[in-house]
């Protein structure tokens, strides 16, 4: 197997002080920016782990039980306070009069939310669940794959032209593109609305207002990294829309696993006691410092990597104040979303002859020429799309 060095150098150093090991890429092997795994915090935690480890004893959490004098019964209190402390660290969303519903991974608040918001009698047609392309690809498949009576995937928000309930699902960051959104329907009769705030969080994008929507939804899988926690909340302004989401999760898993809330929220702990202890504590202990500066320096690298190419454009993205970090910030989004030069037709077949995976704009309702990349894998990872691309010609 061939090795090569990044930039054919010994192992580079992060401004953080983590240490970015040799690549481990042949000529021949693909590099997979396909998927949005969250493991470029990884270093960061690694950092922290002892203080992060928790410990569950056989007779433990045994119950499927988490508070019963909670509407979301199976929410352990522990969860409960964890959330509520870290929005109000972040100051990302108002929390107050809203009922907190937690899932497994917000992808299962997805089907419980499109459950939850359409007409419950059986003369309705299906609901339309629309959003704006180009959308996160999953929703299509998530709202069809049961091929429900209650609501059907009817494509672009921006589209939209009947006078028919229907549902918008309102990405902001955006995935793929990672814009800022607003609802876009035009329609006369009046929709709901699902806000996904996946990438609402400090190191994506400036926190610039603190957000007051009926239905917010969020992940820690975005959040901390910690994807395969499987734990995801909303907040819920109507009590019988609350309800009907915890039914919906009472059928669908009898709930959320009582070790992962137990974990997430030691996790979200650590995180929130650093900003409590701001004075006597380095900044690259501070998980969204860290997190940001990684998520800059890595956009830098990737700038500097496509201009290089000549064969991309990529999206641009404003500058605003960040109420968290109290400074002005541009976004440096989860993902990047590069769109092709006059000549290339296929973003995705193109980078895949560079041995570059991507996913291909047509997954997200939108021209092929268009492709998404993740930012956020593995540093090894990363530095070989930057390698390949800045290595790209124009054929
Ligand atoms: N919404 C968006 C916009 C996402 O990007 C993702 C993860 N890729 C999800 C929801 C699902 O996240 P999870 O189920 O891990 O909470």
């Amino acid at each position: 197997m061939v090795v090569s060095t990044i930039n054919g150098t010994s192992p580079l150093s992060h401004s953080n002080g983590t240490t970015i090991p040799l690549s481990t890429f042949s000529r021949n092997s693909f590099v997979n920016v396909e998927k949005g795994d969250p493991v470029a915090f990884r270093p960061y935690w690694e950092k922290v782990r002892d203080e992060c480890t928790v410990e569950i004893k056989g007779d433990e959490w045994m119950s499927y039980l988490g508070d019963t004098n909670n509407l979301c019964w199976y929410m352990v209190p522990q969860m409960r306070d964890a959330i509520l402390r870290l929005h109000n660290v972040v100051g990302n969303a108002v929390t107050k009069d809203k009922f907190l519903v937690l899932g497994t991974g917000s992808s299962q608040l997805y089907q419980a939310l499109l459950y939850a918001l359409s007409p419950s009698e059986s003369s309705h047609r299906p609901i339309n669940v629309v959003a704006a392309a180009p959308y996160y690809s999953e929703y299509k498949d998530a709202t069809d794959i049961l091929q429900s009576r209650l609501f059907q995937w009817t494509g672009d928000a921006a589209l939209y032209d009947k006078d028919e309930p229907y549902i918008e699902v309102v990405t902001s960051p955006n995935n793929p593109d990672g814009t800022l959104r607003v609802p876009v329907v035009n329609s006369g009769v009046e929709g709901k609305i699902i806000y996904d705030l996946a990438y609402y969080w400090p190191q994506y994008t400036p926190i610039t207002d603190q957000l007051d929507h009926d239905v917010m939804v969020f992940t820690f899988s975005k959040c901390t990294g910690h994807a395969g926690s499987r734990i995801g909340w909303a907040f819920v302004k109507d009590i019988e829309v609350a309800k009907k989401m915890i039914r919906f999760v009472q059928l669908n898993s009898i709930g959320v696993s009582r070790e992962s809330q137990i974990r997430a929220a030691k996790m979200i702990g650590v995180i929130c006691d650093g900003y409590k202890n701001l004075k006597s504590i380095e900044s690259d202990h501070l998980f969204f410092d860290y997190s940001k500066r990684l998520m800059k320096e890595r956009w830098e690298k990737f700038k500097g990597a496509i201009e290089k190419s000549k064969v991309f454009t990529l999206t641009k993205y404003p500058t605003s104040y960040c109420h968290f970090n109290m400074d002005l910030s541009e976004q440096y989004p989860a993902f990047a979303w590069l769109k092709c030069l006059e000549g290339i037709k296929d973003g995705e077949s193109y980078l895949e002859k560079l041995k570059i995976r991507t996913r291909g704009g047509g997954r997200f309702g939108v021209d092929a020429k268009y492709v998404r990349v993740s930012m956020i894998g593995t540093e090894d990872e990363f530095i070989e799309l930057c390698t390949r691309l800045s290595n790209a010609k124009r054929e």
